[in-house]
Order: structure tokens, then sequence, then C-alpha cells
């Protein structure tokens, strides 16, 4: 990864953000420019200079994350109350601080302001930005995409390992442990977020959590999971029955729902509006009429977070830029019955995608 020049590219996106210098509080954006993976942090971007602030449980791990990172900032170790005292500090003389509205709090702003009051008060203001080092982590760099790549082939593998599990009459919450187990087994540092196993009519619920039901032959079986591999995420959902499926609405379903994830993943190309990878997904569903049943966004962004720019939905003003990761995941629910996903993570490239999500995606067991 090539974090050297991250700040460097912010500094350049100050101006046009209305701001002189940037107090960084999402600990994404902050592990983004520095490579500091701690729990409790706050950057100050100026233009010339950088200035981290954190607590004494982190002195040596800043020292050397920093170092590792090859970046130029200044740390400076303390509590809270002296880590506002060093902004002050280092804000001195600067008309516009930008925050990160997306990320401080409310008390977060007062706390800020009343630390910062002498450059309130000398004709210095706090404003509100909005996705600047976000549009910055938009694009991934060589090093990010390995990471994402081998998150994906984690989960890839890991599923393949245990799926022939589902035929022991498991619960849903055994089968996810199987799952998180296998893929931390085979390097995962974590799960990218909590695996859904959705089986039978929990499957019509997009956001299932797994709980007691046993998994019985011949049902849909909605499994969302993902692997967390030093810092980057993956995402995918695979719909996987023991045995045909029985219930011949939710077959439909399934044949529908892969058509319109093919079309999705074919309408994915840089330069494209990414609202137009959703009105595909979803056209592909009117034209078998399930597309009443479709009722979440086609997909998002993946990398330091499970869910970032750019988003894939309706509504959505957002430009696929090549070297960005998105999921295409589009999904039909029947109240009742059962539910049908299938979620690609894939890189946008100039001519189209490639595809990071490698399994299979073959329902029957
Ligand atoms: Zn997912
Ligand atoms: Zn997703």
């Amino acid at each position: 990864m090539e974090v050297g020049g991250r700040l460097g590219r912010l500094r350049g996106r100050l101006a046009e953000a209305g701001c002189d210098a940037l107090l960084v509080t999402s600990l994404h954006n902050i592990r983004y420019l520095t490579g500091f993976t701690g729990s409790s942090a706050m950057l100050l971007v100026t233009g010339g200079s950088a200035l981290l602030t954190t607590d004494g449980r982190y002195r040596e791990q800043s020292g050397e994350q920093l170092a590792a990172a090859g970046v130029d900032v200044d740390v400076e170790i303390g509590r809270p109350p002296e880590q506002l005292e060093s902004l002050d500090r280092a804000t001195k003389g600067i008309a516009r601080v930008g925050a990160e509205q997306e990320s401080v709090s409310w008390g977060g702003v007062r706390r800020f302001q009343e630390a910062l009051g002498q450059l309130a008060g000398s004709a210095g203001e706090l404003v509100p930005t909005r996705g600047l080092v976000e549009g910055l982590r938009l694009v991934k760099d060589e090093g990010e995409l390995a990471r994402i790549e081998a998150a994906a082939d984690v989960a890839d593998v890991a599923l393949a390992q245990v799926k022939e599990r589902l035929r022991e009459g498991l619960t849903e919450a055994q089968f996810a442990l199987e799952l998180d187990y296998e893929m931390r087994r085979r390097g995962a540092d974590d799960v990218s977020f909590e695996t859904i196993v959705a089986s039978g009519p929990n499957g019509a619920m997009p956001h299932a959590r797994p709980g007691d039901r046993r998994i019985e032959e011949g049902e849909t079986i909605v499994i969302d999971f993902g692997a967390l591999v030093d810092g980057y995420h993956s995402d995918m959902t695979r719909t996987l029955s023991v045995g045909p499926v029985t219930d011949p609405r939710l077959t439909d379903l399934l044949d529908a729902v892969l058509i319109a994830q093919r079309a999705g993943v074919r309408a994915v190309k840089a330069g494209v509006e990414a609202v137009d990878v959703d009105r595909a997904c979803r056209l592909s569903l009117e034209a078998d009429g399930f597309d009443e049943l479709f009722v979440h966004g086609t997909g998002h962004g993946v990398g330091l977070e499970i869910h970032e720019a750019p988003a894939l939905g309706q509504g959505s003003a957002d430009i696929l830029e090549e070297g960005s990761v998105v999921t295409v995941e589009p999904g039909a629910y029947l109240p009742g019955v059962g539910g049908v996903r299938i979620e690609d993570t894939l890189v946008v490239t100039a001519n189209g995608a490639r595809l990071l999500t490698k399994s299979t995606k073959d329902t029957t067991l």
C-alpha cells in the first residue's frame, strides 16, 4: 500500500472543500491516511504538517505504525484535554478548520469549538466537510486490492469447505459458527460483519440474524458473509439448498435473481452511473415480474468499511471509477416463504469488472 502519498492528495482537496486544514475524526480515515489502527485518535492535517493525537495506550504502537507507513506526521500523546490543547496550538492562525460531519458528534463539535475558542474568536471557524477522505478511498491502490482479494478468497474457500455440513441438520447459528471458524482458520483476522444464515421463511428478511432454526431440505438458505484481512473487508452472498428447492415460487425467484445479478455485473464499468447498475438489476427482475420483491439497493463500495462509497442504488449520484471495489447483490423476498440473494464483490475496470468472488452460483448441494 502506498500510504505516504495520501496526505498530499488530501491537502490538494482542502481548498475546494472551503477549509485550510482538516480535523480527521473517523478512525477509518485516520488509518487510511497514517496506518494507525488504534481505537482512539484525532488527526489534524494542515497545508504543511500533520499532527496525530492519541492516548498513552498507543504511545509505542502509533510511533511504529506511522514509521512503517512512511508518513510525515507528528504525534502528541496525552489525555483528551491535553490532546485538545495540542490541536489548539497546531491550529493557531488557521482561518478555517474542517471537521468531518459524518463522524464527529454534536458533543465533539462543542468540545472542539471550546478548545479552539481563541481560533474561533479570531475570525477562524470550524466548517463541516463531507467525504473528503472518503473520496480518496474510492479508488483502491494495488495493496488495498490485494487485501480485499485475499479476504474474498478466504470467504470463497471457507464456504466450499463447510457447505456440505448444511446436510447435517445444523441450526442457522451453528452453521454460521462453522463458517466463521473456517474463515478465521484460513487467515481472516475477523469476520467482515455478523454472518447471515437465513433459512426457509427467515430468508425473506434480508438482514435476518442466524438463530435456532434447524436447516431443512428443499428450502432456500441465504448465506451473506465476508472476511476481514488486514483491515479490508470482503462481502458475498450465496443462496443454497440441501437437495432441489421444493417450492416452485422459489425456483422461479432463483432463476430471476441469477439473471438479474448477471445483468448487474455486466453493467459495471468505469465511467457508468452507479444508478444504471441498479437499474439493470431492477429491469431484469421486472421482466420476470419480481421487481416488487427487490426491497434494497443493488450494492455498495467495500474497503476499510463494509459499506462505503460508491452507493449502487436508486437515487445514487455516484459515477463508477476504475479501481473502485463494489458489490452487486440483487435479491427477492417472499414474506413467509423464503428469500434469494446473490452477491459478488468486484473491481471496476476500464472495460468492465473483475470478479473477486469466485464461488459457484449453483444452488443445490
Ligand atoms: Zn453481503
Ligand atoms: Zn453487501
